[in-house]
């Protein structure tokens, strides 16, 4: 049944996506919430929409029309409803199933740590998906960032983030303490903080099993299972080994692993089959720097994600253009990876590129491949220009800078 909403108006136009045989069924003109976002939220969220409706408009001549539907959180809720992340935002996202969001404000002293985290937690989105590839004529640290192309699926819900920690000295670190050294025969200094690293089959084994259907479904070569399962052995090692029995029972026919390649198949790769490999945290890190093009989606615990998407982010150029996605079984949550950047709110300064690149993410989610291919073409033209926003041009020769419209604009000009 339709949620009713106190403040959020539903229009009339547009439909609701839905789910039927574990498939998602998308309408012609699905109805999108999207949380606008605070600081620059506002600038990068109205220069993102015009850019995804114009590909939209250009693509499918009318037949097909994104209708955008405010939802609120951060300091919008807080004006309109007196809280940060309304009831009403959560339930219309899980209703709509598929929503756009630019950055909110972490509050402090809210009663959460942060609403990025709720929005995640509330609607269980436990991967976090974050592809990364070179723009040409970006700056970048490195000589071939061109050959970067990954996708990272990041476990979102587990880990030493799952926000189980005891303060040094307190009742309760004192407790644990005492039970691990007398109980458990370990050795652990009383003047220790204490933090807990859950990682369960259950949350491993269906952000593998994301990881490898998308490679699947993208004809991709190889999904890569990062770990520390040398050191943690029952948390990372086993994350490891939960992945490769997700792909061994579910996915038996469509994939092999990195041993069976050599061994059957003398290091060929068969055609419609993806190798399924696993990489130790720290060579994997000097892995994408030395031998790049060989690793196209990266699977990961929470802790080893969240290091890898900014290092693989560095690589070509900086957060400033890197996309990014929450996802759950069904439900997505497509965002800009960085935060509100006060103090360049309503300047019509920043770069969008985030923003918009989350939004062909959105666009592929919807199976609109061709608008999210005229997006990302158009992105690259206009870069490849030069005509680029500041943060961007301070670091590029001969560029011309614009503002955050400015550049959407070029990009819709740009759509070919
Ligand atoms: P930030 O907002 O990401 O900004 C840090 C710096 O990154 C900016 O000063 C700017 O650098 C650059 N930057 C960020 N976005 C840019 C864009 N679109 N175009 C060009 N440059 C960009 O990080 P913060 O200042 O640490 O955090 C501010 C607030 O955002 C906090 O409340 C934080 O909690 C929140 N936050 C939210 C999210 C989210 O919603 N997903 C994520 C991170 C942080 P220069 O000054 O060098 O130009």
């Amino acid at each position: 049944m339709a949620p009713r909403f106190k403040k959020i108006v539903v229009p009339a136009e547009g439909q609701r996506i839905t789910v039927k045989d574990r498939l998602l069924q998308i309408p012609d003109n699905p109805i999108i919430p999207v949380i606008e976002g605070d600081g620059i939220g506002r600038d990068i969220m109205r220069a993102t929409r015009r850019v995804l409706d114009a590909a939209v408009e250009k693509t499918y001549g009318g037949q097909r029309r994104i209708v955008w539907m405010d939802v609120y959180a951060g300091e919008k809720a807080q004006e309109l409803y007196g809280e940060w992340a309304p009831q009403e935002t959560f339930d219309a996202i899980k209703y709509f199933v598929v929503a756009l969001k630019g950055p909110l404000t972490t509050p402090i002293g809210g009663g959460f740590r942060s609403l990025n985290v709720t929005l995640r937690q509330v609607l269980n989105l436990y991967a976090c998906v974050r592809p990364v590839r070179y723009f040409a004529g970006v700056p970048s640290p490195v000589k071939e960032p061109h050959k970067m192309n990954v996708i990272i699926f990041r476990e979102n819900t587990e880990d030493v983030y799952a926000g189980i920690e005891w303060k040094k000295g307190t009742k309760e670190a004192a407790k644990v303490i005492a039970w691990l050294n007398k109980t458990m025969k370990q050795s652990i200094r009383t003047d220790s903080g204490i933090g807990i690293k859950p990682i369960s089959a259950t949350g491993s084994k269906r952000l593998a099993r994301k990881a490898i259907r998308y490679a699947i479904d993208h004809k991709l070569k190889s999904v890569t299972l990062v770990h520390k399962g040398n050191i943690m052995k029952y948390t990372e090692g086993a994350f490891r080994d939960w992945g490769y029995e997700v792909a061994r029972k579910e996915f038996g026919a469509q994939t092999i692993t990195e041993d069976e390649l050599w061994s059957k198949y003398d290091g060929r790769q068969p055609d419609g089959k993806v190798v399924i490999k696993d990489r130790i945290a720290d060579s994997m890190f000097q892995q994408i720097l030395t031998r790049t093009d060989e690793y196209e989606v990266l699977a990961t615990p929470n802790l080893n994600g969240d290091y890898l998407s900014d290092a693989c982010a560095a690589q070509v150029g900086g957060l400033g253009m890197a996309p990014g996605a929450n996802m759950g079984d069904y439900v997505a949550l497509f965002e800009a990876t960085h935060g509100t950047a006060p103090k360049y709110a309503d300047k019509d300064m920043v770069n969008p590129g985030s923003l918009v690149l989350s939004g062909v993410m959105m666009l592929e989610y919807l199976a609109w491949q061709q608008a999210a291919d005229m997006v990302t073409r158009a992105v690259e033209t206009t870069i490849g220009k030069k005509t680029v926003t500041y943060d961007l041009h301070r670091q590029m020769e001969g560029a011309t800078k614009v503002s955050t419209s400015e550049f959407a604009t070029e990009i819709i000009k740009n759509m070919a």
